[in-house]
């Protein structure tokens, strides 16, 4: 028997259907035989869906007056068809020496979502939506204050890395490569509350162009609160992804508070379900794990850790909490997270401390609010 949630939960099904207004359909949203079969349905002919598609994600076109191979008078027809404009930017703000950037995008019925570009030395990494919203009410995350709004759609979704992969290959991102390769969804909303639409995002990220971007699928990290159906059924999927899994407590009744969802699935069953996804994919699992002082940064919660994952094919991230608006927590001082990361550590876990990145333009982690008003 499942015992209902104290906390009221929105998973993307349950939202009352006159308040959701979904975008338009994009190439994005389809294979290439679906984009064919729009064309021809419209009287177009079907060979321009390769032609649009190879602009679209073999070189990040995503305005059809670029596109000179196109007759020019077909053009606006075509693009209706196969390339609305799903992001409008709305303000762009960077940080780390330009190195992170925040772009805030509206969509088309006005629901505002953020994405994060981060260059390093040897990648270009995307922090990408997959909700507009998030529903699973962490008390710690500004994402998770404001509630759900809506699922993206598939082409929303991919359409933040297309556009922030045209950005890395103008070259802004000083002493970094210039092809985005790596892609993790990490910014608002819970990937797996919106899971066909994610996993078709993964899909069309991995496939090679024209019929998708190209990416490794070993660079594409999802990240989810422990949805532990859905993570079944991701390991079904046949796709070699990194699963993230936001555990910031080892014990019940502490994650029950910290992440509400696990009133209904249990820590030993989230863990044992990335197991399984570890096992059959042959992939590491990332363990996120904020560290909130006087809150899950004692050293017993670390050993506690260390037992739960001793062994396994796992990788704990430890994220300084990052600092939201209205919140009564703050980080765990230095000392106190040096200790959590020397005990994991001893029980043999391997231990990273993630960087602030974005921290001054709200772009962190659970700090994505998608408010148009400040800054
Ligand atoms: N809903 C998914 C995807 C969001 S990922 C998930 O929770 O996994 C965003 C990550 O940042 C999650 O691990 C989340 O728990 C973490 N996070 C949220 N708020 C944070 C904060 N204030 N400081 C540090 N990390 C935070």
């Amino acid at each position: 028997m499942t015992t209902l949630p104290l906390v009221p939960l929105t998973f993307g099904d349950d939202l009352p259907a006159r308040r959701v207004s979904m975008p338009p359909t994009h190439l994005a949203d389809m294979d290439l035989t679906g984009r064919r079969a729009v064309l021809t349905e419209a009287g177009e002919a079907g060979f321009r869906a390769a032609q649009l598609s190879h602009h679209y994600f073999g070189r990040l076109v995503r305005d059809p007056a670029s596109m000179t191979d196109v007759p020019a008078g077909d053009r606006v027809k075509l693009s209706e068809l196969l390339m609305p404009r799903l992001l409008d930017p709305v303000r762009e703000l960077a940080c780390d020496d330009g190195m992170t950037r925040k772009s805030l995008w509206r969509l088309h019925d006005g629901s505002l979502v953020e994405s994060v570009l981060m260059g390093y030395p040897d990648r270009v990494t995307v922090c990408i939506s997959s909700q507009a919203g998030c529903g699973m009410a962490c008390p710690f995350c500004a994402t998770g204050q404001a509630g759900l709004t809506r699922n993206l759609s598939t082409a929303e979704i991919v359409d933040q890395v297309v556009y922030l992969a045209g950005v890395a290959a103008s070259g802004v991102m000083q002493g970094s490569p210039r092809r985005l390769s790596h892609v993790v969804f990490m910014g608002m909303g819970e990937p797996l509350a919106n899971y066909a639409r994610v996993v078709a995002a993964v899909r069309r990220l991995t496939s090679p162009a024209p019929e998708g971007l190209g990416l490794s699928q070993r660079h594409i990290t999802v990240s989810t609160v422990g949805l532990v159906p859905a993570m079944r059924k991701l390991a079904d999927e046949d796709l070699a992804v990194t699963l993230a899994v936001s555990l910031h407590a080892p014990d019940d009744e502490l994650r029950d508070e910290l992440v509400p969802v696990n009133q209904r699935w249990k820590v030993a069953e989230v863990l044992e379900t990335a197991w399984d996804y570890s096992r059959r994919t042959g992939r590491r699992i990332s363990i996120e794990y904020a560290m909130i002082r006087d809150v899950n940064d004692q050293p017993w919660r670390a050993d506690l850790l260390g037992r739960l994952l001793a062994g396994r094919l796992a990788h704990v991230n430890l994220i300084p909490l990052n600092p939201t608006p209205g919140s009564r927590w703050d980080a765990s001082p230095k000392p106190v997270e040096r200790e959590f990361v020397r005990r994991l550590r001893a029980a043999g876990v391997q231990t990273t401390v993630r960087d602030t990145r974005g921290r001054e333009i709200d772009g962190a982690c659970g700090q994505l609010a998608a408010s148009e008003g400040e800054a």
